[in-house]
């Protein structure tokens, strides 16, 4: 990448990012449709406050505590923090705190967790279930079959509120795979949507593969890399 394809200045990184996603959702036919989730694990409060600045609401965090320490740095920006990373159980109530959504719900004993933790003062939490769609061993996430079971269990909690599916195929270096997993996800969205009208988000695609993601129907999208740049090695 040259310096011109990733210029320095964010608010720059961020308008080419979207200009990107959004020639993405038109390619799709879904103009308009496709919200922008930017990671900030292992970036700066700073960072974030300039991304913030230049328009940014909405941002992606993979560690319960460093999420705890930028949303009480940045409080009153009326920012929108995500759990994207794997959660703990004994993480969950300080994660229905920090958190307006977690998306790597992937078991029973999480969604007890949070919806027994979650003030009901701050509204329902929303909720993503994290499913692993490639099967990896030790990877995050339910099974496919799981997903039906893990959906009715947050609808019936009611502090949570069921938004979707989110996950992480592996970045299969062979396209037609890569898309095959999207298209696959986009399936079971689609059963969830059936039977849980009220389901609207679809989290999938990174900075490597976003666009794929768009034509296969994500409908938020989790960009670290390509807004921020690389991130500090040790951390990443
Ligand atoms: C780090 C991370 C991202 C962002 O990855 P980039 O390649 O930097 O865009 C997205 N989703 C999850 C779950 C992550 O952990």
């Amino acid at each position: 990448m040259s310096a011109a394809d990733n210029p320095s200045d964010p608010a720059a990184r961020l308008a080419q990012l979207r200009r990107r996603l959004d020639h993405a959702a038109a390619l799709a036919g879904r103009t308009g449709e496709v919200a922008l989730l930017a990671v900030s694990k292992t970036q700066s409060a700073e960072a974030v406050r300039a991304l913030a600045a230049a328009g940014q609401r909405a941002f992606g965090e993979n560690y319960v505590q460093e999420a705890a320490a930028k949303r009480a740095e940045l409080a009153g920006l009326g920012l929108e923090w995500h759990l994207i990373g794997h959660l703990q159980s004994n993480k969950c109530a300080i994660a229905a705190s920090v958190f307006d959504w977690v998306q790597s719900v992937d078991r029973a004993k999480l969604v007890d967790a949070l919806d027994a933790a979650r003030d009901p003062q701050r509204g329902p939490l929303n909720v993503l279930i994290q499913v692993a769609i490639d099967d990896e061993p030790g990877k995050s996430g339910c099974r496919p079959e799981a997903v039906a079971d893990l959906a009715a269990r947050v609808v019936a909690a009611p502090r949570l509120r069921l938004r979707g599916l989110m996950a992480i195929p592996a970045p299969h270096p062979d396209v037609i795979r890569r898309r095959r997993a999207f298209a696959e996800l986009r399936g079971l969205f689609d059963r969830m949507r059936f039977h849980h009208p009220g389901v609207d988000t679809l989290s999938m695609g990174m900075s490597e593969d976003f666009e794929l993601a768009v034509a296969e129907g994500a409908t938020l999208v989790r960009i670290g890399t390509a807004l921020f740049g690389p991130r500090p090695k040790a951390a990443a």
